[in-house]
């Protein structure tokens, strides 16, 4: 059976999206005819009949999971190092214990992380080159409102993320618009949260050592009583938190007991859901304010 190629980066669901459309099908008729197991309720991110499409499109499930969904990014916990493990379990279709589900990744909330984002630049020049565009997994991560290869404002469109999005929503970024949000006004700083993103995915992000940075800048020390509440508050002004709020990591108490003291003060990922992007700003945070230390 015809199976296009996937491109670099690209998402699973694209690339079913893409063979729909080399065929002439809606997905709604193009996914039984791939004989999926629980085709019901595919995902666009992290689809299931991962062995299947791999063998459609000629390649190793093992290289299809790592380079085309968001697999790496859901498992990756900072000083964890169980990655072969957790792909036998995927691909033998092993439950992953709860702490590498999706839903910790991509919470039961609504906002622009819940849809899908597209790079102008990236779409245009896609579709001068290849007379196509595609759905790239850097854009899909939560927390990413910036394309980390050209340093621009993504556009959210209204297509659901998760769901039965991929069934219901079979277009193209050429297909649809999205729009751009002009808040948080720094770009650079989405643009850190962006790389650092795109780094999870693709194994090469080193942690800082929390316990160590904080202290250093003095939030944790005897001499610093109200270090804690400080590290809370200076953390909420550095991203606002508004921003916070929009990205689902609302800091809801400038107290020792908010979420990024007990992150950091613990050195390790809590039970807390979208832990890659809470880790992620963590270290942003601390990186800048050691810079100017
Ligand atoms: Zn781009």
């Amino acid at each position: 059976m015809y199976f296009p190629k996937p491109y670099p980066d690209e998402l699973m669901g694209s690339i079913m999206i893409r063979a729909s459309h080399h065929l002439g099908l809606s997905t709604r008729r193009f996914g039984p005819m791939l004989d999926l197991a629980n085709w019901e309720i595919p995902s666009f991110i992290y689809p299931r009949g991962l062995a299947r499409v791999a063998t459609l499109c000629a390649k190793d499930a093992s290289e299809l999971l790592w380079e085309h969904t968001l697999f790496p990014y859901v498992v990756w916990a900072p000083h964890l190092n169980a990655r072969k493990q957790l792909e036998v379990q995927e691909l033998t279709d092993e439950p992953l214990t709860a702490t590498f589900k999706l839903g910790r990744v991509f919470p039961n909330r609504l906002n622009a992380t819940f849809f899908r984002k597209l790079c102008p630049i990236c779409a245009s020049e896609e579709y001068r080159d290849l007379g196509e565009t595609y759905w790239h997994r850097n854009h899909a991560l939560p927390g990413v409102f910036v394309c980390p290869l050209h340093q621009v404002r993504l556009h959210v469109t209204r297509i659901p993320l998760l769901k039965r999005g991929l069934l219901k929503w079979d277009v193209l970024p050429q297909e649809t618009h999205g729009t751009a949000s002009t808040e948080p006004a720094d770009v650079a700083l989405l643009s850190a949260i962006a790389d650092a993103s795109a780094m999870i995915l693709r194994g090469d992000y080193s942690p800082i050592p929390h316990k160590e940075a904080f202290y250093r800048l003095g939030y944790q020390h005897e001499c610093n009583p109200n270090g804690l509440h400080q590290f809370s508050v200076d953390f909420g002004t550095f991203f606002g938190r508004d921003f916070l709020r929009q990205i689902d990591v609302p800091l809801t108490r400038l107290t020792r007991k908010s979420w990024p003291v007990a992150m950091a003060a613990a050195d390790r990922a809590f039970d807390l859901d979208q832990p890659q992007l809470r880790w992620i700003l963590i270290d942003l945070f601390l990186a800048v304010r050691a810079a100017h230390a």
